[in-house]
């Protein structure tokens, strides 16, 4: 069995065939599926698929993209979205110096908030980092984030940045980038201590060759793993069931 660890199963592009694409999933072998929030609705429309897909669970958050939203009075509403049931994380939250979407002080703070929620919830975080690997990093440990610790989800830091994720008690996720020519996640993810690595499409976004540039969805988990095998990652289905139980015990899912 296989776990996506990281999609986003409400956004519009799903609309017309989320359950064929569960089928697909189902078929290509993967079992369950974190459906991750971005902002209010988002993370409401991922429970709401949660709660009637039992293959799926959800999280709920402020993407650095939705900072903006992430005002005090929409941050007080997180604690009850985080407590339903089926909702296993907190985020995606974290810090997007590479599009610059919110100023940096606003991600920040919003980043922050997460951090100590996910630490008063005693629940893992899903942090989205991108050029900003050092400050998500020294944040994480400021606020003291591995006592919960998480997902750095679609990893794209260098392999000092990824031991240094793994001391702070993170995962790392990788997902399609990896199966790009001349992948530089592929290297880091090569060296990723075997307990600590997760797979995940971050569908619509980033499907894996030989699916890139189409939308992406759970069943093309299995290209990532297959192309971690064929690097020498270990045999397919070691591949599977280590980053199976992985996602398992730190996103508290049924095993
Ligand atoms: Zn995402």
């Amino acid at each position: 069995m296989l776990i996506d660890s990281h999609a986003h199963l409400m956004f519009p592009q799903f609309s017309g065939d989320l359950d064929e694409l569960l089928v697909r999933a189902r078929a290509a072998g993967v079992g369950q599926i974190v459906n991750v929030g971005t902002n209010l609705e988002t993370s409401r429309a991922a429970i709401a698929m949660a709660e009637t897909h039992d293959t799926v669970f959800a999280s709920a958050g402020f993407h650095p993209a939705d900072s903006e939203k992430a005002d005090a009075s929409s941050l007080k509403k997180l604690p009850d979205l985080l407590a339903r049931r089926r909702v296993v994380a907190v985020g995606e939250t974290g810090l997007d110096f590479y599009r610059n979407y919110a100023p940096r002080e606003m991600q920040e703070r919003a980043f922050r908030v997460h951090i100590r929620l996910a630490c008063e919830m005693g629940m893992p975080l899903i942090i989205h980092s991108r050029a900003a690997e050092t400050r998500v990093l020294d944040i994480l440990e400021a606020e003291g984030g591995s006592k919960v610790g998480g997902a750095m989800h679609c990893f794209g830091g260098n392999a000092a940045e990824a031991r240094r994720a793994v001391d702070l008690n993170f995962h790392l996720g990788f997902g399609g980038i990896v199966t790009f020519k001349n992948s530089h996640a592929l290297k880091v993810a090569l060296g990723v201590p075997v307990e600590r690595l997760i797979l995940e499409t971050d569908c619509p976004f980033l499907a894996p060759v030989p699916k890139r540039g189409k939308r992406n969805e759970p069943a093309y988990v299995r290209y990532v793993a297959e192309c971690l095998a064929r690097a020498g990652r270990g045999k397919f289905d070691s591949v599977c069931r280590q980053t199976t139980q992985n996602a398992q015990t730190l996103f508290g899912l049924p095993s």
